[in-house]
């Protein structure tokens, strides 16, 4: 597990609209991106909806569409290997394609997450399918050229906040980019997904909203420990926990505080103080 996620490979088909409250114009930029066949890349903190938009704009994407195409996931991680996107060959000597071959032949959208955590060799790997002119995929264990698949679309996630400067993207990587910034909704927008995702009140779902914000303005102020602010994903939890019966005090703390918190040193301490008076306020002991 990396930052609450499972890593993953797949691929899969979306049926059903996923729910995307949109904050911006990132929908037109998106589908002007798919139309010029140029990648897209949503950078923004951990939790605020980067996926949920990828997975919504293949939703849609797929409506306009005769034939349905995949979202291919992949998880980027340092143990990525050249073999888990091109291929290998097995003991009887066929080849089986990678989840990148299969994507340039099939069409539909391939996402990275977190691509800034996989070698940057295998980022290199990806420079051809960037070019909007040239769209062919070389495949260098099997010295195949395919040409990209007209509907393939080439898009990935990463967190600026917390990458060292190893974990960057070339500027010849990321200039053949269309990068869009993501953050958490306005209050009020943020309300609302809370509330969609986790069933809990209109009441609960602002106070967690709020919460939200004050923990972020942390962040900015006194506690720079805080390596990252209290995401959406983290607030649509305890949203559900609150949703369950849980009380909303034990919510917050489970769902939001523990995961922002090491409990061994003084520091943390102090913060976890912090967190729990943050916490008191929005939701004062019964
Ligand atoms: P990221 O990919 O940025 O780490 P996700 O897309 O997984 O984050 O978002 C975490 C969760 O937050 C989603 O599963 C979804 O429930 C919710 N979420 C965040 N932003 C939105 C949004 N704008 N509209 C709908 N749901 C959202």
């Amino acid at each position: 597990m990396k930052n609450g996620k499972e890593y993953r490979i797949e691929e899969y088909t979306i049926d059903e609209e996923p729910f995307y409250l949109e904050s911006g114009e990132e929908k037109k930029i998106f589908k002007a991106a798919h139309k010029h066949k140029i990648p897209f890349a949503a950078i923004g903190p951990t939790g605020c909806g980067k996926t949920r938009f990828i997975e919504h704009m293949s939703y849609l994407l797929n409506e306009d569409a005769k034939d349905k195409k995949p979202l291919f996931f992949v998880t980027c991680h340092e143990d990525l290997t050249s073999d888990d996107l091109l291929g290998r060959e097995r003991i009887s000597g066929d080849y089986l394609p990678g989840i990148l071959q299969r994507w340039a032949k099939e069409g539909g959208i391939l996402y990275l997450d977190e691509i800034v955590e996989a070698r940057p060799d295998l980022v290199t790997l990806l420079h051809p399918v960037m070019e909007p002119k040239r769209r062919v995929f070389y495949n260098e264990k099997t010295g195949n050229v395919t040409e990209l698949n007209p509907e393939c679309m080439l898009s990935m996630s990463w967190n600026p906040g917390y990458q060292d400067i190893t974990r960057r993207l070339k500027p010849s990587s990321r200039q053949r980019l269309i990068t869009h910034r993501f953050n958490y909704p306005e209050p009020a927008q943020e309300a609302k997904i809370i509330m969609e995702e986790s069933g809990v009140d209109a009441k609960n779902a602002k106070a967690l909203a709020d919460l939200g914000v004050r923990i972020r303005g942390m962040k900015e102020g006194d506690f720079r420990t805080l390596q990252e602010g209290a995401s959406t994903r983290t607030l649509i939890d305890a949203g559900i926990l609150i949703k369950e019966g849980i009380s909303p005090r034990d919510a917050c703390q489970d769902a939001v505080v523990n995961c922002l918190t090491e409990d061994t040193d003084d520091v943390y301490k102090e913060l976890s103080q912090a967190l729990d008076e943050v916490v008191e306020n929005f939701f004062p002991r019964g």
